[in-house]
């Protein structure tokens, strides 16, 4: 279910008040108005229709797609405090609806992960849409990292990598630094799925990941190097 307040904001630059449109959570299976919106930067950023000062209003999102099966979940704030906060939030109501319902796997099949960056939180959304497995993009990046990219004279650990978007041959991804520096590269979708096959081969273990997971590269990538 989407859910939205309003919540009167005072513009930073030229103090006018207005009315202003939150939502702490989308539904795009429901309102499939929002997904649009949600790609245009139109949740959750504060237009003054005075100055047009534009800005992000950074709060906690759930982004929810029912008919692709998977949630995830923007936490402003992801200090251990307030992620133990968001577990045992999450297992009280999903042990009080599933005894109300009386489905004890209902979350099986559904993706659900959790990240406090915005660009992360994108990135899966996409990759999720675009049918692709996380899990693997993570570790495919990762393989990107040290076989395509020249990083002579820099550390690489200064670099994001980011999943953009899948054409019929490549995968599009982004390398920004620090600076933001942004370059894009494409890399044949042979490799993402030569990569997958691997991991599957290698390791024993559901690349689903149905439960929540606090999802950056270097999580996935630990938890392999850890199996
Ligand atoms: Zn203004």
């Amino acid at each position: 279910m989407s859910q939205q307040f309003i919540h009167e904001i005072t513009c930073p630059q030229c103090s006018h008040k207005q009315d202003t449109i939150l939502w702490n959570s989308i539904n795009v299976t429901v309102d499939p108005i929002l997904e649009e919106k949600f790609f245009n930067q139109e949740i959750n950023y504060f237009n003054c229709e005075k100055c047009k000062y534009s800005a992000f209003i950074n709060m906690d999102l759930l982004y929810h797609n029912m008919e692709k099966s998977f949630m995830v979940q923007y936490l402003h704030d992801a200090r251990k405090e307030y992620l133990d906060q968001f577990y045992s939030i999450q297992k009280r109501a999903e042990e009080s609806f599933s005894s109300v319902i009386n489905v004890p796997n209902m979350h099986k099949g559904y993706n659900r992960r959790i990240t406090d960056d915005m660009s992360r939180f994108m990135e899966t959304i996409r990759t999720f849409n675009e049918g692709l497995n996380d899990i693997i993009m993570h570790i495919f990046k990762d393989r990107v990292k040290s076989n395509f990219l020249d990083f002579t004279g820099t550390d690489p650990n200064l670099y994001q990598l980011y999943f953009i978007e899948k054409t019929n041959e490549n995968i599009k991804i982004s390398v920004s630094d620090e600076q933001s520096k942004e370059a894009l590269y494409e890399v044949p979708i042979s490799y993402y799925i030569a990569v997958g096959d691997a991991i599957n081969n290698q390791f024993n273990v559901d690349l689903e990941f149905n439960h929540w997971f606090f999802v950056n590269d270097y999580n996935v990538v630990s938890f392999f190097n850890g199996l």
